[in-house]
C-alpha cells in the first residue's frame, strides 16, 4: 500500500466484465491534466466542479469511446483531490483501453481501496467512517445496509469523539495539577475526576456489549432447528423459506459448506445451520449423542425445538429441553401440529409458540419471537451499536486503561502514572477513528476494500 500520495491514480470502479456502462475514476493532482490529454472535447483543466462534459477518449487519432466525463475540482470530492470519473461503455475491452492510455500519459493504477484511503488521509472521512464504506458495499441485508450506513454518517465516531473529549479534559486538570506540583497545588479535584471515569467506563462497557447484536446484525444468527423424526423440521424451515428466503449471494464470516439457507426476518439474517443434515437424518435429537451435532447445537446462538402435539407429551418436552439447553444460546419451543389440535395449551412450557407448519398458521408469532430473541424487542437502531471486530480490541483496551486509572485514583499514585494511564486509554480510543493510527493499521483496513474504490 503507498502512502505517498502526490501521483494520480486510476482504476475500473465498476465490476469488471461486460455491463451497460463502465466507469473509470482518476484521482490526483494531474487526474484533470490526464484525462485532458486523452479527451476529445471540453477543455476538462478549465471545468467547473461537478460537471458533466460528453466526448471522446483518443489513443492518439485513434478514437477509443464515447464518453461522459465527471469532473469533481479539489477539494470538494470523495478523496479530496481532483477526480475525474469516465463514465463508459462497459466493454472490458474498452475499459482495458482506457485505462492504458491513463496509465500511458502519467496515471498509476490505484490498489485497493486507495481511493477511500486518500479521503482518510485528507480528512474527508475518519477511519471507522471508512470502514463503514467497505461494510456498505459487502451489505446484503437490511440491517447490516442501515449499520454501515449509521456508521459511514458519522454516528458512531461523533459517540467515541464526545468520549475522547471528555477523557482529554480529565487528562488537561491532571496535567495541570502536575505542571504546578511542587506549589503543593491540587486542581483536580479527586471525587469529580474519580466520577468522570466511572461514567466513561459505563459508557464505554456499553460499546462493549452492543457487539453482541452489532455482530448479529451484520453477519447474522447461527440458527439450528431441532426435534425427533416427524415434528415437522422440514415442513417448518420450507415454510419459512418461501416467506422469508433471504437473497445472499456471499456472506463474510459464514463457513457456506455447512450453512444451507438463510431466513430473513425483517433485516435479520438467520443462519439455518446443517439444514441438510436435518433434512436428511431428520432427527437432531436422536443424534444428541453424537458430538458433532451437540456442538452445532453449542455453537449457535439460537436452538428452535419443533415437537409434535399429538406425539409427544409434556414430560418428554421437558426433557428434550433439558437436553438442549446449552449455556449462552437461546432456546424457543415451538409446538406444531396444532391444525385441529384441542389439547391443553397450559401444559407445555409458558413460552411455547404453537403453529401448524403445513397450514402455515402462526408463523408470524413465530417470526416475531425469533426477532425479538435477537433485538431483545427494542429497535436495534435506537443505540449506538458496534459491529466491527476492530473497534471491539480498542474499547477493551480503553476499559482496561480506565480500569487503571480508577485504581491509580484508589491507590493515591503520581500524577505521572495516572497521566500514562489516561494517555493509553486516549490513545486507544484514538485508533478506531483515526486520530492516532499506523501504517500497518491502514494497509490492513484499505487492503480489504476493493480496487476502483
Ligand atoms: P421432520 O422429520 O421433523 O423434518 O418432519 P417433516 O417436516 O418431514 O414432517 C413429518 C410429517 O408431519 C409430514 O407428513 C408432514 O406433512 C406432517 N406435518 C408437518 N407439519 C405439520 C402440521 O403443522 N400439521 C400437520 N397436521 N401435519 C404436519
Amino acid at each position: 500500500m503507498s502512502f505517498k500520495h502526490n501521483d494520480t491514480i486510476v482504476a475500473l470502479s465498476t465490476p469488471p466484465g461486460i455491463g451497460a456502462i463502465g466507469v473509470i475514476r482518476l484521482s490526483g493532482p494531474k487526474a484533470l491534466e490526464i484525462s485532458n490529454q486523452v479527451f476529445k472535447g471540453n477543455d476538462l483543466t478549465n471545468a467547473a466542479s461537478h460537471t458533466l462534459h460528453h466526448g471522446w477518449v483518443r489513443d492518439g487519432e485513434a478514437i477509443i469511446d464515447e464518453v461522459v466525463a465527471g469532473i469533481f475540482v479539489s477539494p470538494k470530492s470523495y478523496t479530496g483531490e481532483h477526480v475525474v470519473e469516465l463514465s463508459c461503455h462497459g466493454s472490458p475491452y474498452v475499459q482495458q483501453r482506457i485505462i492504458e492510455v491513463l496509465l500511458k500519459h502519467g496515471a498509476r493504477l490505484a490498489e485497493a481501496g486507495e481511493f477511500t484511503l486518500r479521503g482518510f488521509l485528507n480528512g474527508k472521512m475518519d477511519l471507522s467512517q471508512a470502514e463503514a464504506v467497505a461494510d456498505l458495499i459487502a451489505s446484503t441485508h437490511g440491517t447490516a445496509h442501515e449499520l454501515a450506513l449509521q456508521q459511514m454518517r458519522g454516528g458512531f465516531s461523533r459517540v467515541i469523539a464526545t468520549l475522547r473529549e471528555q477523557l482529554l479534559k480529565f487528562a488537561a486538570l491532571v496535567n495541570l495539577e502536575l505542571d504546578f506540583s511542587e506549589e503543593d497545588v491540587e486542581f483536580a479535584d479527586k471525587e469529580a475526576l474519580y466520577k468522570l471515569v466511572r461514567e466513561l467506563l459505563d459508557e464505554v462497557e456499553k460499546l462493549r456489549a452492543s457487539f453482541v447484536v452489532g455482530n448479529v446484525l451484520k453477519n447474522g444468527v447461527a440458527t439450528v432447528i431441532a426435534g425427533r423424526p416427524n415434528a415437522g423440521k422440514s415442513t417448518l424451515l420450507n415454510a419459512l423459506l418461501n416467506e422469508e428466503r433471504a437473497i445472499v449471494s456471499d456472506l463474510a464470516g459464514t463457513t457456506r459448506d455447512t450453512i444451507e439457507e438463510v431466513l430473513n426476518i425483517r433485516g435479520i439474517l438467520f443462519r439455518l445451520i446443517d439444514t441438510a443434515g436435518i433434512r436428511d437424518a431428520n432427527d437432531a435429537i436422536e443424534r444428541l449423542g453424537v458430538e458433532r451435532t451437540m456442538e452445532k447445537i453449542r455453537t449457535s446462538a439460537l436452538v428452535v425445538y419443533v415437537f409434535d402435539v399429538l406425539e409427544i407429551s409434556t414430560e418428554e418436552v421437558a426433557v428434550d429441553l433439558k437436553r438442549l439447553h446449552t449455556e449462552g444460546s437461546t432456546l424457543i419451543c415451538v409446538g406444531n401440529k396444532v391444525d385441529g389440535w384441542e389439547g391443553d395449551r397450559s401444559l407445555y412450557p409458558e413460552e411455547t409458540v404453537f403453529i401448524s407448519a403445513k397450514d402455515k398458521q402462526h408463523l408470524k408469532v413465530l417470526e416475531d419471537v425469533l426477532y425479538k430473541s435477537v433485538t431483545g424487542g427494542a429497535t436495534a437502531m435506537d443505540q449506538t451499536i458496534v459491529s466491527n471486530a476492530r473497534h471491539l480490541d480498542a474499547l477493551n483496551k480503553t476499559a482496561a486503561a480506565l480500569i487503571d486509572v480508577l485504581e491509580g485514583l484508589d491507590n493515591n499514585i503520581s500524577g505521572e502514572l495516572l497521566a500514562l494511564d489516561i494517555r493509553n486509554a486516549l490513545e486507544y480510543l484514538g485508533e478506531i477513528t483515526g486520530e492516532v493510527t499506523n501504517e500497518d493499521l491502514l494497509d490492513f483496513i484499505f487492503s480489504k476494500f476493493c480496487i476502483g474504490k
